[in-house]
């Protein structure tokens, strides 16, 4: 069994070919996947998909990439966390590649996530690019280790992840760490400790090898457990299981077994 800890499934591209991804994922043995929000104004879209699919859980939050969607409160994430379906609070983040300038706006709307998460004891969905000074130091100011949550999507340095690591969070890795030219990320890759690594697609972006380029979907996190796989010296199925038991323990999941009856 496998599980896409991370996916957009109601994306442009996704979106109208739900059933067959959920099909692509019965045939890889993905059993389940967390569809991630980007905006308040779609999570009704996502938090719908998770009320369908007894296999599909939702987050809730504002990814630092969009800077219109203005000031986010943490109340209203508490409350709209408050569902059976909403396992985590995110993605949130820092993003310092995708926009430039005074950015004071997405720390306070990272803060204002893991304020939320603390408070309804929901994990952090953390998004970092070219950022991870920040990211960290705003984690340890707010006492993001209170919440816990996954460095998603890692693609950072083995002490950024180690400095993660330390602070209780797990690690989480996407279809880069097949590319061709991600050696050092393979190296971390072989460091974190099996108990908190995960495995995500990120889709409909970053299809792993051999389907880069391509639209990517939630049964393709398959072949970014094969990787992981390689590099520990672990069978697929393996790591299909210890990727699973993080997940469901980090995401508090209890009744997962029931669903995949279904
Ligand atoms: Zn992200
Ligand atoms: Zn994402």
């Amino acid at each position: 069994m496998l599980v896409d800890s991370h996916c957009h499934l109601n994306f442009p591209g996704l979106a109208d070919k739900v059933d067959e991804a959920l099909a692509l994922m019965r045939t890889n043995q993905v059993t389940h996947a967390l569809c991630v929000s980007v905006t308040l104004e779609e999570f009704p879209q996502v938090r719908a998909l998770a009320e369908r699919y007894p296999n599909i859980y939702a987050s809730v939050g504002v990814h630092p990439d969009y800077p219109d969607a203005g000031e986010v409160r943490e109340d209203e994430l508490v409350a709209l966390a408050d569902h059976p379906r909403v396992v985590a609070i995110g993605e949130t983040g820092l993003d310092y590649f995708r926009l430039q300038g005074d950015l004071e706006w997405q720390r306070a709307r990272f803060r204002a996530h893991i304020r939320a998460a603390r408070r309804c004891g929901k994990p952090l969905i953390i998004h970092t690019r070219a950022a991870a000074d920040d990211t960290l130091r705003v984690m340890r100011e707010e006492h993001a280790g209170e919440a816990g949550g996954v460095m998603h999507c890692f693609t950072e340095s083995w002490n950024v992840a180690r400095a993660a690591l330390d602070l209780g969070f797990h690690i989480s890795f996407s279809g880069i760490v097949t590319f061709k030219n991600a050696e050092s990320l393979r190296d971390v890759a072989k460091r974190v400790p099996l108990d908190r690594i995960l495995v995500e697609t990120d889709s409909p972006y970053l299809a792993p090898v051999p389907f880069r380029g391509k639209t990517n979907e939630p049964g393709l996190v398959r072949y970014v457990a094969e990787e992981i796989g390689r590099l520990r010296g672990l069978a697929v199925d393996q790591v299909g299981r210890i990727t699973s038991d993080n997940f469901f323990r980090l995401f508090n999941i209890k009744d997962h077994a029931i669903q995949v009856e279904h």
